[in-house]
């Protein structure tokens, strides 16, 4: 996050929020299970979103987000499976915007979906108070999965009830 720059990121209402974003992250940069792992990147763009398809948008179950800064922690990645947490900031498809903090896992669906968000919540924010409340909140999910795990995605897909590899062999 240290590299990130939030104030050609974020909206002028949001600036507050920059310091306590900084230190969350900071505290979820060196957490014992993420150091190392946690990728950020940004996409400059303040304004709400046209509603195209760009890059920096990522087009989910729930519509597209146009994202404005990321951050993927990888838990677990081999050639063929991977389990990821991702805390983002981003426009909503109604350009709210929203905080996402999600558990994330390879699909082993006969249909492939690509990906599926085993854990996700979200939420819509519109001042900085509100922000910091969610980062914090965002952060706290995923802390509290770096704590316990599971480290693994097959554990995370079981609970989700969908097809894993270990139970999809004869
Ligand atoms: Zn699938």
């Amino acid at each position: 996050m240290t590299s990130v720059p939030l104030r050609e990121v974020l909206s002028p209402e949001y600036l507050d929020a920059e310091d306590d974003l900084r230190t969350l992250a900071h505290k979820l940069d060196s957490h014992r299970s993420a150091a190392g792992r946690v990728a950020w990147h940004w996409y400059p763009g303040t304004e709400p979103p046209p509603t195209s398809t760009e890059p920096g948008e990522t087009a989910g179950e729930f519509g597209v987000y146009h994202l404005l800064v990321d951050a993927t922690i990888q838990l677990y990645a081999t050639g063929a499976d991977w389990l990821e947490l991702t805390l983002d900031i981003a426009w909503s498809p109604s350009s709210k915007v929203t905080v996402n903090a999600a558990v994330e896992v390879a699909c082993w669906c006969i249909q492939d979906h690509n990906m599926h968000q085993v854990r996700r919540t979200q939420w819509h924010v519109t001042n900085s108070g509100e922000m910091v409340d969610a980062f914090t909140a965002g952060t706290a999910m995923l802390a509290d999965i770096l704590d316990k795990g599971p480290f693994e995605p097959q554990p995370w897909r079981i609970l989700a009830g969908l097809p894993d590899p270990s139970n999809t062999k004869p």
